[in-house]
């Protein structure tokens, strides 16, 4: 159904092309930020890189508009995360023209981390992208592969992959740039490794539970109060708070979207500070390494 959003956007589309268009062949794809800024470091301005999520958006109730499909139409490759519902439906929709990467192939995934066992639908269920509305179950797949600066190098080994295979003449370039993204990205790793060596085994809170491949990278254990994002009963909620307190939670780490009363008042009960980060940042290894620091100063006063 075309409502008048669609309409402005497609005529729009057409003054756009009328005036000249840009050449699609220097467009490409990502679902969110993150990846963005990995897909860039490699591509260098060869290429002009959009991500879907552009805004912020939740990563999980994302709805693509037409806008969006156009975008990805008019990629020359698409790159998504591996596990977002949305992505699934986009990559039912890359036709011929478009070449689709699942940047998370070959990333060791966590299962039982991100939902609990609810009522599970098997119907809708697919062996790859079981991840949507009803489909949380304990087995499932959890999507945030990309908070993880070790993640993030096989992310980009991907992204390199699909780059040299679609434009090899600048393959070499290319394979420069992700090597040094790569010592980048090792040097981070280094640093985060560094940070919280002596916290092994050590705990930290966070609402959604977005942060498992960061905890597992440096050995630590992830509270998260609010799971899936539905409602906690108050006697679960209460069983969440005494679990912190009882494995000497650190902090309380809080997405910028969640509500800061809120946030002070769980924090408060646990006997946390709550410090406000974002696992959705541009720029996300020099954001987890902030969130290593915060998590190293915090331990101090435990
Ligand atoms: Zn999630």
């Amino acid at each position: 159904m075309l409502n008048f959003k669609t309409v402005i956007f497609t005529v729009l589309l057409a003054v756009t092309f009328s005036c000249g268009r840009k050449n699609p062949d220097n467009v490409l794809t990502v679902s969110i930020e993150p990846q963005r800024y990995l897909l860039e470091k490699i591509a260098g301005d060869r290429w002009t890189v959009n991500s879907l999520l552009a805004r912020g958006e939740d990563p999980e109730s994302f709805d693509p508009s037409i806008a969006d499909f156009r975008l990805m139409a008019d990629s020359k490759a698409y790159f998504a995360t591996g596990y977002l519902p949305f992505e699934e439906k986009l990559s039912n929709l890359t036709g011929d023209d478009v070449e689709f990467t699942d940047t998370s192939e070959g990333i060791k995934l966590l299962e039982g981390t991100h939902g609990e066992c609810h009522a599970h639908n098997h119907a809708h269920h697919h062996a790859h992208h079981g991840h949507g509305e009803g489909e949380y179950h304990e087995h499932e797949t959890d999507p945030h592969v990309w908070a993880s600066v070790r993640n993030c190098g096989i992310m980009a080994g991907n992204m390199l992959r699909t780059l040299e295979r679609i434009d090899p003449e600048n393959a070499p370039e290319y394979r420069r740039n992700y090597e040094s993204l790569m010592s980048e990205l090792n040097e981070t790793d280094a640093a985060i490794s560094s940070q919280l060596s002596g916290l092994s085994g050590k705990s930290f809170m966070v609402w959604h539970p977005s942060l498992s491949y960061f905890a597992r990278d440096y050995g630590l254990d992830q509270i998260s109060i609010g799971m899936d994002n539905k409602e906690l009963s108050a006697r679960s909620f209460r069983q969440k708070i005494d679990e912190a307190r009882d494995k000497g939670a650190m902090v309380f780490l809080v997405q910028p979207e969640f509500d800061n009363g809120r946030s002070a008042s769980i924090a408060g009960a646990a006997g946390v500070e709550s410090v406000t980060v974002n696992t959705m940042a541009y720029s996300l290894p020099s954001e987890l390494l902030r969130i290593s620091e915060i998590i190293k100063a915090q331990s101090k006063n435990r």
